[in-house]
């Protein structure tokens, strides 16, 4: 039947298709463009909750659409944080029963939602809580706007930044997280500035290479967390295959293709890659490679490392002072919550765990 994905007999939900792919669909149903265009904006207006508040769709149609298909392909478990607090993590269930999570952060102007590529991940960082739940499966287009338009309806501000830094690897989920972007992009849909998304690699080179070739506007951050190749290779196993000059090569690569500074994150981490040689290797690294560097001080997991204290984090940022790149540090906030980065993390049962 129409709607239905022959192979799987799941509904098709209308969160995450494009205005063509909307058109296809009403087409089949016998309807006329116009109708996937009042479709589109309805869907995207991130406003209703069923078919039934499409007012300008008629009653019969809005019936069948009904019977035939879903709007969101997410369901909202639950949220944690106050409606107050500056940080919400929200709970969602697929309708294959896997959870995902994802943050609302307010700073200052900002309003920042940090969005989930993959069930789980594959990259098996040993500073990261998602790693934890190994790789599950990838999210389809759907699954991730649909998180952004459940925060936008649960938040009292406007959305001002999108970040692909939640559950997963995005580049390993390559062609659906840029789906997913150009949506959230849409001048006619969504209509995040481009500039304003972020998306975060562990460092998968043959898909930076892709980003740069394609040219897409949506900004680049890559998880360095490492001055050197053996100290990359301590906690990410990642650095293996996609070694760290060549890493650097690929960045550089990118800032001369696209005349856009990368940025790098570096979580900071206690007596592991926040000693004064390190910020030296940082700089040797980097050269004069022109980017921003984010530092992230370590949220702590319960595993082996720690948080620097106060002062060693200032020693780490103050050994940066002459560097030739901008610094930036991340204070996460949310980790009495478990929403701060690298704390995502969903039993298999589906608790938050703790
Ligand atoms: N897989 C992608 C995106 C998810 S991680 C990537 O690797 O970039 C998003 C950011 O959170 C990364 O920069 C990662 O290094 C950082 N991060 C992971 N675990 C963390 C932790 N426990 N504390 C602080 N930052 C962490």
């Amino acid at each position: 039947m129409f709607m239905f994905n022959v192979k799987t007999n799941e509904k098709v939900h209308w969160i995450g298709l494009t205005r063509s792919e909307m058109r296809e669909h009403v087409a089949k149903l016998g309807q006329p463009h116009f109708r996937a265009d009042q479709i589109y904006n309805w869907i995207y207006s991130g406003k209703i909750k069923s078919f039934q508040s499409m007012a300008n769709i008629p009653k019969s149609f809005r019936a069948i659409l009904d019977q035939t298909s879903g709007i969101h392909p997410l369901s909202l478990v639950k949220i944690t944080g106050q409606n107050s607090s500056l940080t919400r993590k929200f709970l969602f269930r697929l309708s294959t029963d896997e959870m995902i999570e994802s943050v609302l952060m307010q700073e200052g102007n900002r309003t920042t939602a940090c969005l989930s590529s993959q069930v789980g991940c594959a990259m098996d960082c040993d500073f990261c809580a998602t790693a934890e739940m190994g790789f599950q499966k990838n999210l389809s287009v759907g699954e991730i706007v649909d998180q952004f338009l459940f925060l936008q309806q649960k938040s009292e501000k406007i959305i001002t930044n999108v970040v692909f830094m939640g559950m997963g690897e995005p580049f390993l989920n390559y062609t659906r997280v840029i789906k997913a972007a150009d949506l959230l992009n849409e001048p006619d849909g969504i209509d995040l500035g481009a500039r304003r998304i972020t998306i975060s690699t562990v460092g998968i080179i043959p898909r930076i290479k892709q980003f740069t070739k394609e040219g897409h506007r949506y900004k680049l951050a890559i998880s360095l967390n490492g001055a050197t190749q053996n100290q990359r290779l301590q906690t990410m196993p990642a650095a293996k295959k996609y070694p760290i000059h060549m890493l650097i090569d690929a960045a550089k690569n990118y800032y001369e293709t696209a005349k856009r500074f990368p940025t790098f994150e570096y979580v900071l981490m206690n007596n592991l890659n926040d000693r004064t040689t390190d910020a030296e290797n940082l700089i040797k690294l980097i050269g004069n490679l022109p980017c921003k560097v984010n530092l992230i001080p370590y949220n702590e997991i319960g595993g082996n490392y720690k948080r620097p204290s106060h002062g060693r984090l200032t020693h780490f940022i103050n050994a940066l002072k002459n560097a030739p790149f901008t610094v930036t540090v991340r204070w996460s906030n949310g980790t009495e919550i478990d929403a701060g980065c690298g704390q995502l993390a969903v039993n298999a049962g589906g608790g938050v765990q703790s």
